[in-house]
Order: structure tokens, then sequence, then C-alpha cells
């Protein structure tokens, strides 16, 4: 039988029964981060798969029973996928479903109603001709110097600032639905009839009206409630004059956000019109519609907004194209002018994606040249001429015969990538990613003494100074027996020294020197600089990196980074980079155990790490604040201090690190930690990055809801160094479920690259970075992470245009539009 033709009534009632719980179930479990929900009695899982393998024998469309088998079949196998499948195949489900749904249901006899919308252009006359996209807002008719100023606040001050203040977001009322058919958290547009309308005052706030709305339509009824705040609206004359408005008997066509309440599905402060007739057109320029929502200021309302936007909207004609049409045509991307109106006066869902897809898409591709021509500028200048030795001669195999281990496989792969770098005459810039643990440090140690035996010097440079002298403690034990002199450099290092040390370095006689971006200032001086390797890139930002180069110096440049970020956002801030990734654990590393414990169950936390010291193992516990803040109600680390020596574990040796002691007291503490002198480590997050002590087996992180989930997981790679079981215990100081379903993340993955991922999504990319990270673009539309894949089209087309034509000579437009943005991110000052 053919589907299309239509269901009966108490099919489609069949249908949408089945169909309800389906896309309910999946609705929450995208709320929830896909952690598989547990429901009374199953799984999300097992309740998919159980609905796809029950469909309602109703005929179905050709192609769908088979599909459903598929999708079942999917579904079975989902606890053992990743977080991205999992969001992959339940996003594939659910648009699957509204499809089919869209299939079923509009020839049925319950069909949705139609509404007639007023045409966009109107009937007005058009806007006078004289205006362009370079005309001062004060132009356009209506707008006096008071909305005028009000929009300049906005920085809204010429038509084409109008035009390129996008929407935020859009809510989309222009799904037709009947009663029967609407479903909760969507949103929707009805036609329905009023049965009875009731005003009065809330009986919790005499200055609340409430307005209920009885409607009902062929298939059902449904509550609509208006909400009126404020003295005026509470009077009785005022309500008996709404209810005026909204007799009994007429009909009302009704936009908005379908809400589910202790008394079925509702409409909660919708947009509501009276229709002279069911069938008669509306006059409200938002009901039925896809609508854009800006944002806006006090005192610009948003339908005032819009109607602006449609007067001037004819004028992104004049838009002059920056993109070339095979490019664009490549890409499969509307035009400049389309993509605005799309985006602004979107005729329906598909439109309005594909013009966003445009403007993103610009968005990333001035971003990609602009990093792509930095990375042509950075290598079209002379680097030093190393003259290497094959790594399997010379000091560095002088180095590996000292370790007690092997290189990894990726550890070697890693270190012959950036000696083939170095071997060139173009400076290398690259980065190697590489999970907590993996073991870059001795990569880098390496190619700084590669760089040394062919005759230059090297420098080390660390973002704390705790792991500044961690590295020099290191490097003192191998450099001596290599006869290589090895400094360190830090904010307190004493004035003499300091001296001593410039000079050593001036002269050459000083190979490597290691520190903290006091590497940076002016006096530091080298007499031949080769190689800097800059560990934990991610706290430099790229002016930091800047200030190197703008010290005369083009030496090679290696960056660290313990911190995976997601590709995207690898791309947008180090897309001048080349990456190489370590992407392999030395071997005989036992995975660590991460617990999730609540506030109160900090004494379970505690009789592990007794058990653990016992056993001959070191613990660390981590407290987000050093000093008590009343206001957030954080144990600070002293306190914590206090109360572990006196209290919980008088018997052993309890050290206290934070920011605020002094280098040399720092030290002290990590070296009594590292030696076991001390075997309880209460520490601030200055152990984040870095420090290495393998007996140490117990991470517990206080407040852990506090940080980013990167963090953690740098926090967790603390331990987990040597051949013990480690364990991570997480105190959750929170009851908000979202921080549960966070650090939910941290327990389920050990995978640096999923968890950045999440992090990234849960709490935007400026967060992900910290907010030290100064080279983080600016885009309005774009997101990091849900528009991974045009920002890999733009990549491709940035390198594509730069390959054939370096500076852009043929797109003049697009070279404007870039030297524009370069100009805005350089502050004014001409790059030199
Ligand atoms: P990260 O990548 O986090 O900076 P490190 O360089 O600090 O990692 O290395 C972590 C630990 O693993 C160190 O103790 C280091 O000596 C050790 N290590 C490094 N490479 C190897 C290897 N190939 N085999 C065994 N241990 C290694
Ligand atoms: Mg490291």
């Amino acid at each position: 039988m053919n589907a299309d033709r239509g269901l009966t009534s108490a099919q489609l009632a069949l249908f949408l029964a089945w169909l309800r719980p389906l896309q309910q179930s999946l609705g929450l479990e995208v709320d929830r981060g896909f952690q598989n929900l547990q429901g009374r009695q199953q799984r999300f899982h097992e309740f998919l798969s159980q609905q796809l393998s029950a469909p309602p024998s109703i005929p179905m469309p050709r192609g769908a029973v088979e599909r459903m088998d598929r999708l079942r079949d999917s579904f079975d196998g989902y606890p053992q996928l990743t977080d991205a499948a999992r969001r992959r195949l339940v996003s594939d489900a659910r648009q699957w479903l509204y499809e089919l749904r869209h299939r079923l249901e509009p020839s049925a006899p319950m069909a949705p109603p139609r509404l007639k919308l007023p045409t966009a252009s109107g009937s007005q006359p058009r806007e006078a001709p004289s205006l362009d996209l370079e005309s001062p807002i004060t132009r356009i008719k209506g707008v006096g110097p008071k909305l005028a100023s009000r929009l300049a606040s906005l920085n809204l001050l010429l038509v084409k600032d109008l035009l390129r203040h996008y929407p935020r977001d859009h809510v989309d009322y222009s799904a037709m639905r009947r009663i029967e058919a609407l479903v909760a958290g969507e949103t929707a547009t009805i036609v329905a009839t009023i049965r009875r309308c009731n005003g009065f005052v809330s009986p919790r706030n005499p200055n609340l009206a409430i307005l209920e709305l009885q409607l009902q339509d062929p298939t059902g009824r449904l509550k609509v409630t208006r909400f009126l705040a404020g003295k005026r609206f509470s009077s009785q004359a005022y309500l008996k004059g709404q209810q005026r408005l909204y007799p009994a008997g007429a009909s009302v066509a009704v936009s908005g956000l379908v809400k589910d309440g202790a008394y079925g599905l509702s409409f909660q402060d919708p947009l509501i019109e009276v229709l002279e007739n069911p069938t008669s057109p509306v006059k409200s320029a938002s009901i039925g519609r896809l609508l854009p929502v800006y944002a806006l200021t006090e005192g610009v309302g948003a339908d005032r907004f819009r109607s602006l936007i449609e007067q001037v909207l004819p004028l992104t004609e004049q838009w002059i194209e920056p993109l070339p049409e095979p490019l664009r045509k490549t890409f499969g991307l509307l035009s400049v002018s389309e993509a605005l109106k799309a985006l602004h006066a979107p005729k329906d869902r598909t439109t309005l994606d594909r013009g966003r897809h445009r403007l993103v898409f610009d968005e990333f591709l001035l971003l990609q040249l602009g990093l792509l021509r930095r990375r042509q500028a950075l290598r079209s200048r002379p680097g030093p001429e190393l003259g290497l030795l094959p790594s399997s001669q010379g000091l560095v195999k002088d180095f590996k015969d000292l370790l007690s281990f092997q290189f990894t496989d990726a550890q070697q792969r890693v270190l012959r990538e950036i000696e083939a770098d170095l071997a060139q005459s173009k400076p290398m810039a690259r980065l190697v990613q590489g999970d907590v643990g993996s073991g870059k440090t001795v990569v880098a140690i390496a190619a700084l003494l590669s760089t040394i035996a062919s005759g230059w010097q090297g420098a080390l440079m660390a973002p704390t100074e705790v792991l500044a002298e961690q590295h020099h403690r290191n490097l003192c034990h191998w450099f001596p027996q290599l006869h290589i002199t090895v400094e360190l450099l830090t904010g307190s290092t004493p004035r003499p020294r300091r001296r001593q040390l410039l000079d050593d370095l001036a002269s050459g006689s000083l190979k490597l020197l290691v520190g903290t971006h006091a590497l940076l200032e002016d006096p530091v001086v080298f007499e031949r600089l080769g190689l800097v390797v800059v560990d934990e890139q991610h706290r430099f930002g790229v002016h930091q990196r800047d200030r190197l180069l703008n010290k005369g110096l083009q030496p090679h440049l290696l960056t660290m980074t313990a911190t995976p970020i997601p590709r995207t956002l690898a791309l947008s801030v180090h897309g001048d980079l080349d990456v190489s990734q370590i992407d392999e654990l030395p071997p005989g590393r036992t995975p660590i155990k991460t617990a999730m414990l609540s506030a109160g169950q900090r004494e379970k936390a505690y009789a592990l790490i007794r058990d653990e010291v016992s056993k001959g193992q070191r613990a660390y516990v981590v407290l987000p604040l050093v000093e008590e803040s009343e206001k957030l109600e954080l144990r600070s680390a002293v306190e914590v201090h206090a109360e572990l020596v006196s209290e919980v574990f008088p018997d052993l040796q309890v050290g206290l690190l934070h920011g605020r002691l002094s280098s040399v007291d720092k030290q002290e503490v990590l070296s009594s930690f590292s030696s076991g002198a001390c075997q309880v480590l209460v520490s601030t997050t200055v152990v984040e990055v870095g420090v290495d002590v393998p007996e140490a087996s117990v991470m517990m992180i206080d407040h852990a809801e506090r940080f980013g989930l990167a963090q953690l997981h740098q926090l967790r790679g603390r331990v987990g160094r040597g051949a013990a079981a480690s364990h991570c215990l997480l105190i959750n100081g929170s009851s908000n479920p979202l921080a549960r379903q966070r650090l939910d993340v941290l327990v389920r993955s050990t995978d640096g690259f999923e968890i950045a991922e999440m992090d990234l999504r849960l709490r935007g990319p400026g967060q992900v970075l910290g907010t030290r990270q100064s080279g983080l673009p600016d885009l309005a539309l774009a997101s990091l992470a849900d528009d991974a894949a045009v920002l890999e089209d733009a990549r491709t087309a940035a390198q594509d245009l730069l390959r054939d034509d370096p500076n852009l000579e043929r797109c003049p437009q697009l070279r404007a539009l870039l030297d524009d943005q370069q100009r805005r991110l350089s502050g004014g000052t001409p790059l030199n």
C-alpha cells in the first residue's frame, strides 16, 4: 500500500503514540550529554532498540522498515560507541524520525492547518533608491537621532553594519501542527478555536496577572497561559478588557514553545493573534515564521529591528562578492548577498542553513588565510642552518644511552619530524601534541641536543617556575654527563647570578638556558640561538611567540602542549604551525581508576590515601584556591593542609604547595615529596602542568566541579606515571546535575582528545584555552564545536587560493578584507 496516500486518523494516532516517546527519549539523551540514560526500566539504548523493532502496524513509506532495522542494530551497539559516534547516531535517528513524521502527516485527514502569511516585501513602497550599503543609518526612513544613538551603542552606524548584525538565533514557528501532534520542547504554530478565556490575579503575587486560554482544534485541547507582570495589569477592568479580546468561538493563530507541565502540554507566553476566520491571513510578521532573533539593547525592540532589516535587505544586492566563482562552486556556497538574505529572512530551515554555512565559511576562510600567510612569512625568513648529525650518532645517541628506557615509536617518529625541519634553512614552527605522560620532554631534549651538537644554543621555556625548575633539575642529571652547560633563569634568580649567566649566554659558553617567560625579556641575548622549545604551549599566547621573533631572532621554534585541543581549535589557534602527534603512551603504565565522590564522602578518599601510602605510594590533594573565600565556600589549601596535618593524617608528613610560596620554598616542598620524605602533598593547581613524581598514585581533587575538564585531565595525568595502579578521586562539591554530567566524562574517558572535545562543547573555546590565550579569533557566527567540517573546507580553500596566488592579487576584495582583519587584530599598528 502506498503510505503517501495518507493515514487514517486512527493510524496517525497510533504512529504518534509510537513516535512521541522515541523523540522524547532522544531529546533527553542529547540534553544529558549522551551518557546512555538509565530510565525507570531500561537504559536509553535498550528502549530505542525495543521501540524500533516494534513499529506501529501502519503503512510505512518505502524503505522505512529497513531503515528502522539498521537504526535498531546501531543502537544495540550504542554502549560501545564513543561520545562523538553516539552524538552522530542520535542526531541521525532524530532527523530521520522527523522526516518520517513529515512524510506521514501532511496528507492525512488531520493535516496541519494552513496559515496565510503576509508577503515579506509587503505592498508599501520600497526604500528610496538613494540608500546604499555605506549610507548612515539615519538615512533610513523612520530612524531618528534617538534610535540612531541606541544603534550606535551596538556599533551599528552604516546600513551595511545592520546587515552584518547577524541574528544570534532563530526561532522556528513555521511548523504548523494540530494540537494532538505537538511535542514538548519544539516550537510550533497552531490555529485553533477559543473555548474559554479566564483572567485572574496570581494568588501568590498581587502584581502578576494571568490570562488562561482554553483552545481546541479537531484533534484535541490545549491550554495557553500568558503572564502579565506589573500593577496596571492586575486591575479588574484591564483583565475584563483582555478577556473581551479573546471571545469564545473566535479563531486564533498561536506560535510558541510547547511545554510539558503537570496538566499536559501547553504554550506559555506565546504569540497570539485573533483571526477573522480560520482561513484569513495573519497580520503579525512573526506568527508562523522562521524568525531571526537579534542581540539588541535597551530601547530597540525586536519588531522594530526586524522591520529595519526588512527595509534594507534588498540592498544586499549591492554587496560585492569577495569569493571567486569557481571556489564558490567547488564548495557549494551561496553568494554573500543570498546568504545575508537567508540569514535575516529565511524562507525555511534549509535556506537558513545554507546562508549560515556561507557566512561561517567566510569567517573561517579569513582566519585560515591570515594564519597561512603568517606561516608563509615565517618560512620566508632564513633560519639557523644547523648541519645536523644523524641522531644515531653523537650527543643524541649518548643521551638515549643514559636513559633507562627506549623511545616509543611515536617519540621516534616525532623526533625524526623535528630533525627533518631542523635540517632545513627555513625556521621550524612545529607543535607537538601529546597526552599527559606521553613523554614529550625527552623528545624536546633530544632536539635541543641536536641543536647544541651542531654548535648552536637552545632555550627551554616553561609556563611556571615550578616546571622550569623541574626541567632544570632533570637536565642536571644528564647534561653534566654529556659535558653540556645548562642554567636556570626565572623571575627569582638573584641578580649577581643573573648577570653572570647572561654574560655566559652572550659569549656562547652557556649552551642551554631553561626558564619562564623571563627568557623573553630584553637583557637576554644569545650568541647563536638555534632552537627555542616552549613547553605547555597553550599558556603562551601568539603575542609572546611574536615577542621572541621580534627580538630579531629567527630560531627554530618547537612548542609542546599536553592539553590536546580539538582539531578545530588547533587549526584556529595554531593554524600557522605544523603539528606532530605523540599518540602512544610509554609501555607499562596501568590505567588510572577515576571515581566521583560527593563532598560527604571525603573520608573514603582519605582512607584510600592512607592505604596507598602504607604501600609506599604518595598522594596529591588538589584544591582550587589558596585562601579561604567565604563567598565561594571553597575549602582552601591552607585550611585543608592544617586539617590533614592535625586530624586526618597526624602520623604522616603532609606538605603544602601553592603559588604564593617563594620559589625556594616551593622547591623544598616538591623535592621532599619527590624523595618521599613527605607522602601527601596538598596543593593548588601549580602541580597541574608537568610535575613528575612516579611514586604518586593518588590524585584527590576537591571541588572538582570548579575546574575545566581539560585541566582535570591534566591533573589526573600527574599520577599513573609509575607501574602501580593509580587512582583519581573527584570530589564533586556541587549538587548541580550538569556538574555531575561534566565530571562523568572524566570517569568514563581517559582520552585527552575526547575530553577536550567535550570541554569545548560544554564550556566554549575561550574557557578551554584559558583566559590568557590571546590568539583566539573572534567569530561572530562560526562555532568551533559545531562547524568543524566547514573549517576543514575553508582551510583547504585557503591553501588552494594561496598556492597559486600568494598575495591574493587575483582576489582584491578578499585581500582587502584580510588586510582589514589584520589591522584590527594588531590593534592598528602595521605589521613589521
Ligand atoms: P609529558 O608528555 O606529560 O610531558 P613527560 O615527558 O613528563 O611526559 O614523561 C612522563 C614520564 O615518562 C617521565 O617520567 C619520563 O621520564 C617517562 N618516559 C618518557 N618516555 C618514556 C619511554 N619511552 N618509556 C618509558 N618512560 C618514558
Ligand atoms: Mg611535560
